[in-house]
């Protein structure tokens, strides 16, 4: 049976159209793949105290009274109809649809959707749909879809009511016979996994919870597996892709990088750097992950692979995600090289190279000057944004690409680099953000990982303190007090807001969305840099950076900063990844709630970057023991990236994780939880990869195959919707 079989063939037009327009069901597979959400249990009614004014809710219940009264329109009537948990009370009103007293009688339990509203204390339910249970039911049809004691309830939307889907499941199911399992059989048999086919009927119509636990054991295995069989396969593609062999080249400019260095490379760098040299020495792509707090020494790492690659007549780019990073890359790149980068200049070293830029907004003159020297090989080393990816520009022999803070750098845009290149080129990824193991597994399963895991020494520790605003305004003003005291010392400081503010249509930079009804519009740089230049910080000098300021402006604020020429800067978070200031000290985030937890780590790497201790201070409004008010009490108490990002991760949806992924496959993920499944994605993963191994084609293994092309193809699609 095929699982690509449109539902069409299923159910009537109109319901098949229901579920594609509500639901985006389009095949036998998108609905059995349509997990329930949870179960209700026959005589185990909803808890209706739990229920939330301007919820979607399905609840089981058991009528208690009913009313039927006259409108204002004497030839009306309202139903007034009340449920009960056996505790709580829920109000339903139907209007002028008095034959509905036929099935809602006293005592009779029943599946209720709708929206709850909430008027002076009291909730309730307009007009809902409703599905009466068991015996009581007046079809036969959805007496026997709920004769089970787990009633399968539905992620579902207005139209679409959970009993829809799940008669349609049963529909389905009742029809289609036996489903192909695409796990090899003695894997299923080692593992002791249920059959698809058996755990596709027992999540959808389960008699107990062992078998739901069964069925979702085997089909988050399916998750895992198809994915890991797909990573597999790309490494292995990796390990036969031909690419020139980049040794490290004595008395080059790597040697003589070394030797400028004004301090020791830390243990981790020098025991990455080997690792990465052999691989550049290799004549297949290395494909690497390298991951280390802010500070930590990734772009010393990172470019000393350059230079490697340089002296092996290679060049190299690095693409930043920003213009802001991409400039500030270059310069510091620039200091670094000192001599070295100064090719053909007066000042220049005897072994040298040049560095060039490229960004989407530099002039015709500039940018046709870095294309030359590109295209020439002049440039060992170009910084840019996704602006290196156009097709305008054409490498000399592209050997490396190094990719910062990027985590949308996949299959695609690899390849069209390699196409620019002439060969494929090394990757290295370096992220900021630490990455669990399992993260490290899945979104970056195709990448090996390398971690950079002390600082530098010689760094102060970063203190961090959430100031509650409302409760205690008089500790902003304290704050900024922190600010100007540092500032007298000769420090720096960055105050971050959420959004930048002025146009009206644009969205808030943080992770939070913003509740339109019940909250304030988050904090803009707009009007918090006018507040503290006149206010706080009359006499400072006080500037502001953001996303909309044209390139040359945000540079130009940037190098000020740099220079020590600006005191504080007030900013979005342009200032997130990169920007490398050692002298600012501290940092103050307002309504730091809206921020994501690894977003608000990211942003206090900013300070401490020199020897002096750092403050960084999260204000918000949000009451004490609000979840908001925990995570920034989490970034408070720990500077330890892996941990955060572990509680980042625990609070944001898998598929939003994998969404972002180099490996894509968002659509598949539904079971799998990053966290909690960790040994089992392991066992998928050592699973995966001997069976590719073993037999790469997949000969073995038909159904798995199909589905594999099936994801790949959805893959390029999605990406082709994107470019
Ligand atoms: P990352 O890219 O991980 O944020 P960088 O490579 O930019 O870190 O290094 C941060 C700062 O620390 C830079 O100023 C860099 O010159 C300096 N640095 C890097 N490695 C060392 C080291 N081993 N000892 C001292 N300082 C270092
Ligand atoms: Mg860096």
């Amino acid at each position: 049976m095929n699982l690509e079989a449109p539902l069409k063939s299923y159910v009537d037009a109109k319901t098949a159209t229901m579920l594609a327009d509500g639901l985006e069901l389009h095949t036998v597979g998108d609905l059995l793949r349509h997990y329930p959400r949870r179960y209700a249990e026959r005589g185990k009614l909803t808890d209706l105290r739990r229920l939330q004014a301007g919820e979607h809710v399905t609840v089981l219940g058991e009528v208690r009274r009913v009313d039927v009264r006259p409108m204002k329109d004497r030839r009306k009537r309202m139903l007034d109809v009340t449920i009960t948990d056996g505790h709580a009370t829920l109000l339903l009103r139907w209007f002028n649809q008095p034959w509905r007293t036929r099935d809602l009688v006293v005592g009779r339990q029943a599946l209720f959707a709708g929206k709850v509203e909430e008027f002076k204390g009291t909730r309730s339910l307009k007009n809902p749909e409703y599905q009466l249970i068991g015996d009581d039911a007046s079809d036969a049809d959805a007496a026997a879809e709920f004769a089970g004691a787990m009633i399968p309830v539905y992620p579902s939307s207005e139209k679409v009511h959970t009993w829809l889907v799940a008669r349609c499941v049963r529909l389905v199911l009742d029809t289609i016979g036996t489903l192909d399992d695409p796990l090899p059989h003695d894997l299923v048999a080692r593992h002791t996994l249920l059959w698809l086919d058996d755990a596709l009927r027992m999540i959808h119509r389960p008699e107990s919870y062992d078998d739901v636990v069964a069925a979702r054991r085997r089909l988050k295995w399916d998750e895992a597996f198809v994915l890991q069989v797909a990573l597999a396969q790309r490494r292995r593609e990796a390990r036969r892709t031909p690419t020139p062999s980049r040794v490290r080249l004595p008395g080059g400019l790597t040697d003589a990088f070394d030797e400028s260095l004004p301090f020791e490379l830390t243990e981790g760098q020098q025991a990455i750097g080997r690792v990465v040299e052999e691989e550049l020495a290799a004549t297949h792509p290395m494909h690497r992950l390298l991951q280390g707090e802010v500070g930590s020494g990734k772009t010393v790492v990172a470019l000393r692979a350059m230079l490697t690659v340089v002296d092996a007549g290679g060049q190299a780019a690095l693409m930043a995600p920003t213009e802001v990073l991409a400039v500030q890359h270059a310069r510091s790149i620039r200091d670094l090289l000192g001599p070295l980068g100064m090719a053909g200049e007066l000042g220049g070293a005897e072994v040298a190279t040049q560095v060039a830029l490229l960004t989407g907004s530099m002039g015709a003159a500039a940018r046709r000057n870095a294309l030359a020297s590109i295209a020439d090989g002049s440039a060992g080393i170009v910084v840019g944004t996704h602006a290196l990816l156009e097709t305008g520009v054409v490498f000399r022999d592209l050997g490396l690409v190094v990719v910062d803070e990027q985590h949308r750098f996949g299959v695609e845009q690899r390849d069209v680099l390699r196409a620019k290149g002439g060969s494929a080129p090394h990757v290295l990824v370096m992220t900021a953000t630490p990455i669990p193991r399992t993260v490290a597994m899945t979104v970056y399963g195709d990448l090996e990982t390398s971690t950079l895991r002390e600082l530098p020494r010689g760094r102060s520790p970063i203190r961090t303190a959430v100031v509650p605003a409302a409760e205690k305004p008089g500790w902003l003003d304290a704050a900024w007090g922190r600010v100007r005291e540092q500032v007298a010392e000769g420090r720096q400081a960055f105050v971050v807001c959420p959004r930048i503010g002025e146009a009206e249509s644009e969205e808030p930079t943080g992770d939070e969305p913003a509740d339109p009804e019940t909250r304030r519009p988050p904090l803009a740089v707009a009007d918090v840099f006018p507040m503290l230049r006149d206010g706080p910080f009359a006499g400072l000098r006080v500037e502001m950076l953001h996303g909309r300021l044209p390139a040359d402006a945000k540079d130009a604020v940037m190098r000020r900063f740099a220079r020590g020429d600006i005191d504080v800067v007030v900013a979005t978070t342009v200032i997130e990844v990169g920007v490398d200031v050692p002298n600012a000290t501290v940092m103050i985030v307002m309504d730091a709630d809206r921020f994501g937890i690894s977003q608000l780590h990211q942003l206090r790497g900013r300070i401490g970057r020199g020897s002096a201790p750092g403050l960084c201070l999260l204000v918000t409004d949000m009451p004490a023991g609000t979840p908001a008010r925990e995570r920034l009490d989490a970034v408070a108490a720990t500077a330890d990236g892996f941990e955060l990002a572990r509680l980042d991760l625990a609070q944001r949806r898998e598929g939003d994780v994998l969404g972002a992924s180099q490996s894509g496959r968002r659509s598949s993920v539904r079971l799998l939880e990053l966290l909690e499944d960790e040994d089992l994605i392991v066992e998928a993963r050592a699973e995966a990869t001997a069976l590719v191994e073993r037999d790469p084609e997949l000969a073995t293994a038909p159904a798995l195959a199909a589905e594999l092309a099936r994801a790949v193809d959805e893959e390029r699609a999605e990406y082709l919707e994107k470019a």
